[in-house]
């Protein structure tokens, strides 16, 4: 639910509103009643949060890529499951 900052020019009353999308905005100032109570479109609450950025998933990516795996095919006496070609 976005948060919204009212401010009214009357009496420079201030406040983070929690409103729904659908929500009729705020027009009437709590403090003194003024008509002008508006929404402050540079409200410092608004920000992105959670954003999706795994800088991470960039590092070692080479490292994980599949190389010749030398167990499975030279040494049949080791760890044989009956699946491979030694018997
Ligand atoms: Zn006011």
């Amino acid at each position: 639910m976005p948060i919204y900052e009212y401010r009214c020019p009357s009496c420079g009353f201030q406040k983070e509103h929690l409103q729904k999308m659908s929500d009729q905005p705020l027009s009437t100032c709590p403090s003194c009643g003024a008509a002008g109570y508006a929404k402050l479109l540079s409200a410092a609450g608004f920000q992105l949060k959670g954003s999706g950025w795994y800088a991470t998933d960039f590092k070692g990516g080479s490292s994980s890529a599949p190389a010749a795996s030398p167990s499975s095919d030279s040494s049949p006496a080791a760890g044989c499951g009956g699946g491979c070609a030694c018997h």
